[in-house]
């Protein structure tokens, strides 16, 4: 059953009621990760209207399943989405006068009313799927999988090497080695009175300038 809201009721006085929110959409917008595990979520609602505008606090809360993006284990979660929205009268956004845009129109928080009531739906829907997290963990801490043979490092543990070492860019260096004649012999290095003590190096700033072509 839809949550709709009449204007007619409200009051400058904040009022509270509770709702129930149909959970078809999860199936639609998120079921490629999460499952609903109610059919309905509860919704607490306060409306407070002054002349035309609306003010909308809500918390909604439900459970939902998914399968942990790094183990794909079955887990759960408990989301509460909490959001505060505005409505303003029919017509307030983007009147379509060009002289005078509302400081409203690029605000997601608000939205117009048609001057009888307010369907709440679209918006809670919309308020907790931003919530819904894109990635979720069964716990924050989860190891994972190991690559190459899937043991769940949460519950166990394998003998696997690493893959760092092996897939590291660097892994064929280690088995090169510089032949001995390409070393540069003893007899050839700069010794250590030859080089340039630092205080005898020309500062960057006193370099010559190369010449301007003429
Ligand atoms: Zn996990
Ligand atoms: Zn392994």
């Amino acid at each position: 059953m839809a949550i709709v809201l009449k204007l007619a009721d409200m009051t400058a006085t904040p009022q509270s009621r509770s709702a129930l929110l149909d959970t078809a959409w999860c199936a639609e917008r998120a079921g490629d990760v999460f499952t609903a595990l109610q059919s309905q979520l509860p919704v607490a609602v306060t409306v407070t209207k002054v002349a035309e505008v609306v003010d909308v606090a809500a918390t909604a809360q439900g459970r939902f399943g998914f399968a942990c993006s790094r183990c794909a284990e079955a887990a759960e979660l408990v989301l509460t989405a909490q959001f505060a929205h505005h409505f303003v009268g029919p017509g307030q956004l983007d009147a379509g006068d060009d002289d005078e845009i509302s400081a409203f129109d690029a605000d997601p928080d608000v939205s117009e009313h048609d001057g009888v009531h307010l369907q709440l739906d679209d918006l809670l829907i919309e308020y907790l799927l931003l919530e819904l997290p894109r990635a979720p963990l069964c716990q924050p801490e989860c190891k994972g999988l190991c690559p190459q043979c899937g043991v769940n490092f949460n519950a166990s543990s394998c003998t696997c090497k690493p893959l760092s070492d092996a897939m590291s860019p660097w892994a064929k260096l280690a088995a090169v080695q510089v032949p001995p004649n390409r070393q540069v012999p003893p007899n050839q290095q700069v010794p250590p009175n030859r080089q340039v003590p630092p205080n005898q190096q020309v500062p960057p700033n006193q370099q010559v300038p190369p010449t301007p072509r003429s």
